[in-house]
């Protein structure tokens, strides 16, 4: 999982950077709110934490841009703010933010909340058991099922299927499957995504079950529940 900073405070990024790498997270950071719509746009991150006052877009404007974004609508964005105010926390959270903390907070108290607003947007995060649709992931066996049949998976198209899985619902980039499935610094073409999602459709759908990849052209592909 990735984690975006936007903060223009480098101790703060520091402190943030420190707590979530040795939680596990990857972390990539932004100075103002116009770097964080290019990084949020360039690497997709699972989750993004952003800082209310920033130079150049503020944190409220750069949220409220999320939300108006078909691609970015759904991803999770948690406020930072110096301010304690009720009225504030309203605010941050009528333009869209999941979830708000005010300066000083602990990193326990973030990191709580980091977890219930990932487990809000996949309720099996963190467990050892996917399951959307008729799809059942046990990633401990090792084991993929449709309905009550059991579906048989390459290791990239495992990989690439718990990746969509954990992220139910989220338009993700040929890019982003790139990173988060072959890894950041291996060289893959943008069209061997393409070759495997196919093979992972045709063993998902082998006896003609509804297709739960939707292709969003000109972005990538997005796995969800069918809207029928
Ligand atoms: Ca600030």
């Amino acid at each position: 999982m990735k984690i975006l900073i936007v903060e223009d405070e480098p101790a703060m990024v520091e402190l943030l950077r420190y707590n979530l790498e040795s939680e596990g997270f990857d972390v990539a950071s932004a100075p103002d709110g116009e770097e964080g719509m290019l990084a949020i746009e360039e690497q997709s991150p699972d989750l993004v934490l952003l800082d209310w006052m920033l130079p150049k877009v503020s944190g409220i404007e750069l949220c409220r841009r999320l939300r108006r974004n078909q691609k970015f609508k759904a991803l999770p964005v948690i406020m930072i703010t110096a301010r304690g105010e009720e009225t504030d926390r309203v605010r941050g959270l009528d333009v869209g933010a999941d979830d708000y903390v005010s300066k000083p907070f602990s990193p326990a108290e973030l990191m709580a909340r980091i977890r219930a607003v990932l487990r809000r947007g996949n309720p099996d995060i963190g467990s050892d058991v996917l399951t959307i649709s008729d799809v059942n992931m046990d990633l401990v066996g090792y084991k993929v099922t449709r309905g009550s049949r059991a579906v048989h998976l390459g290791p990239t198209e495992f990989k690439l299927l718990r990746f969509f899985m954990e992220r139910p619902g989220r338009v993700l980039s040929r890019e982003q499957l790139l990173d988060g499935v072959w890894g950041q610094n291996v060289y893959v073409e943008d069209r061997t995504v393409d070759v495997h999602i196919r093979r992972l459709r045709k063993v998902l759908n082998e006896t003609g079950e509804p297709d739960l990849i939707r292709t969003v052209r000109a972005v990538g592909y997005c796995f969800e529940k069918p809207s029928n």
